[in-house]
Parts: structure tokens; C-alpha cells; sequence
């Protein structure tokens, strides 16, 4: 993306947010690989931060990368500029390996471990999103152990098939399957419980602290600028909506009746009955129209998510009661 785009696309963003009434815009910088065209992220945001201070919007940020490598100049940058970092971490060695690699199939763990250790000396933890698939299942509860001994904040998710992945169909994990890794990896979360809240962490898509009826922003308050300038609706999806040119890319996103839809969990099906609608909001949309082609239904992990939830909240009451017992109440 050029510096040109890059301002036009927060530029956009903030104008859309105050004719919207939103009080909040969250940019997320990812790629590709937005640490490789880092100086324009700082021009980029540098100027959300200018208009955030014109406009009364507040302005949260976030580093999607894969960890391979970070500018020196990074680091202090993120701590100065309050911009959160999420690496991709699936797995511990091989588990790692196999999931994400190099140009020409090289290994990325030990480029990861070594981007951590760096940002250690820093005092700086950034957050670690890990995509289960069935290829780094069985190294789930080693992956958990590591991010929790070491404190970082993290969250789980599934993988999705989508365009842009390589090997899809050798990724997906039978729902049976999902429920046995997930749990033995709740195992080690179980003996070794965070301070972060879990409510939000371990279970894809599902949100337990917030209620919410529908499971993500897409098609709603959440819009793509591609590296171009084109507009699309989903990381996981290609369908385009326009360009930064247009006037109010937020209500075409909206309006539309075809493509990529996100409707409410009322609108999902039995998803419309379910006591954990709230939490759940039905699971991705785009996921739920790939493997049933069409939208009002509830997720292909619907079991899973069954089946996990209270397994979730057994755990954040676990914690609650290790810290009431520490702080001696
Ligand atoms: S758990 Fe299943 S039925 Fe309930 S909201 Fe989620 S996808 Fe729908």
C-alpha cells in the first residue's frame, strides 16, 4: 500500500465514523505483512492520531504480524504510540512449521521465538492469536503452556477455509476431533490459569463477556482497503464493494442484499433458540455459507461451540476463585 492510499483509507475511515455517530475507529494494520512497509503504518498512523485528536473520535490500533522479523525502530514506537502487536503463533517447533513458512517452505518458529525474546527485553507482550487447524492440534496444550508461562495475552481460533489459503481442505478438523484437542488443551489453561480474563480467549468467535447478536463487524461496521485502494468486506473474501472514492462505502456495505451477509442470530436458524446465542451469534457467517450455502443456519462448529462453552466458563470461574483466594477475600 502506498503512503497516498494509507491516508485516504483513515481519512475515509474518520469521516465515515462521524457521520456514523461511532465513537470509536480500530485500525488494524496486517498484510501480507505490515512490518515490511513499516513506515508507512507510522504515516498512516500518525495521521489517525492527528484526526482522532481533531475529530473527539477515539482511536485504537493494532499490528497484525507474523513475527518473523521486526524494524529495531518498531518496538519503541509500539510502546510510544500505544499500538497493540498480535503475532501468529500455532504452535511450539514443528507444530509452527508445518502451519506457517517461509518463501520456499522454510521454518518460521525459531524467526518467532527470537521476534519474542526481543520484544521480552522490552517489557513488551504482545498478544498471541494461535489458528487451530488439524495440522498443529496435537501441539495445542504444549503452545498454551509456553504463552501462559510466559504471560502474554492470547486468544484461539479455528481455522477458516478461505481463498487465500494454501492446502484448505488438509487443514479443517472434524468437529469430534476439535472438541478432543481443544480440551486437552483447556487442561494445561487449567493448571495454569492466567490473569486475563478467558471469556474472550478460548473459543473462536465466541465472546462471553460481551453479549452480541451477531458474531463479527462484517457487512455491518468493519470494512477492508485493500493494498489498491479497493474496498472489500472480509479478510476472508474477495468480493469487492467499491474504491476510496466513494462517498459512503459504509451504507453500500450495508445495503447490500447479495454476497457476503452477516444477519443477526435471530436470523440464524435454531441459532434463534439457543441459550448461548449471545455469546455465539451463530459463528462465522462466511464459514456457515461455504459449507451449507446459505446463511441462515447456525456455524458447521456449532457442536463444538456446544460443547466448549461451559467448559469455558468452568474455567473463568476457576480463575476468579484462584484470585479472590490470592488477594484473600
Ligand atoms: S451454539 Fe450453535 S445454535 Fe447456538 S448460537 Fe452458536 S451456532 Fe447457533
Amino acid at each position: 500500500m502506498t503512503e497516498e492510499t494509507g491516508l485516504q483509507a483513515v481519512e475515509l475511515a474518520f469521516r465515515e465514523a462521524a457521520r456514523l455517530g461511532y465513537r470509536t475507529v480500530k485500525f488494524k494494520y496486517a498484510g501480507g505483512e505490515p512490518t515490511l512497509n513499516f513506515s508507512t503504518v507510522i504515516r498512516i498512523a500518525g495521521a489517525a492520531q492527528v484526526l482522532s485528536r481533531e475529530t473527539g473520535i477515539s482511536l485504537e490500533g493494532v499490528v497484525l504480524s507474523n513475527g518473523f522479523s521486526l524494524p529495531d525502530r518498531m518496538i519503541p514506537w509500539l510502546v510510544q504510540t500505544n499500538t497493540q502487536l498480535m503475532i501468529s503463533l500455532d504452535g511450539l517447533g514443528m507444530y509452527q512449521d508445518v502451519q506457517r513458512q517461509r518463501p520456499g517452505g522454510k521454518p518460521t518458529f525459531r524467526y518467532v521465538l527470537r521476534t519474542l525474546d526481543r520484544l521480552d527485553r522490552f517489557g513488551l507482550k504482545p498478544r498471541i492469536s494461535i489458528t487451530v487447524s488439524r495440522h498443529n492440534l496435537p501441539g495445542l496444550p504444549d503452545v498454551l503452556r509456553f504463552v501462559l508461562e510466559r504471560g502474554y495475552p492470547f486468544h484461539l481460533n479455528f481455522f477458516r477455509e478461505n481463498p487465500f489459503a494454501q492446502d484448505a481442505a488438509s487443514m479443517s478438523i472434524p468437529p469430534e476431533d476439535l472438541i478432543i484437542g481443544m480440551l486437552a488443551g483447556y487442561q494445561v489453561v487449567e493448571q495454569c490459569l492466567p490473569e486475563q480474563p478467558l471469556l474472550g480467549a478460548l473459543l473462536d468467535r465466541v465472546r462471553l463477556d460481551i453479549p452480541h447478536n451477531r458474531p463479527c463487524g462484517a457487512a455491518q461496521s468493519y470494512m477492508i482497503v485493500q493494498p489498491g485502494g479497493s474496498v472489500t468486506l472480509c479478510q476472508m473474501s474477495d468480493e469487492r464493494v467499491g474504491d476510496l472514492q466513494m462517498r459512503n462505502p459504509m451504507d453500500a456495505i450495508r445495503r447490500r442484499r447479495d454476497g457476503l451477509l452477516n444477519p443477526m442470530v435471530y436470523d440464524r436458524g435454531r441459532c434463534g433458540q439457543c441459550f448461548w446465542q449471545y455469546a455465539c451469534a451463530g459463528g462465522c457467517p462466511l464459514l456457515t455459507f461455504r459449507t451449507y450455502g446459505r446463511y441462515d443456519h447456525p456455524s458447521p462448529y456449532c457442536s463444538v461451540y456446544q460443547a466448549l462453552i461451559p467448559e469455558v466458563l468452568r474455567l473463568e470461574g476457576k480463575r476468579l476463585l484462584r484470585n479472590e483466594v490470592r488477594s484473600g477475600r
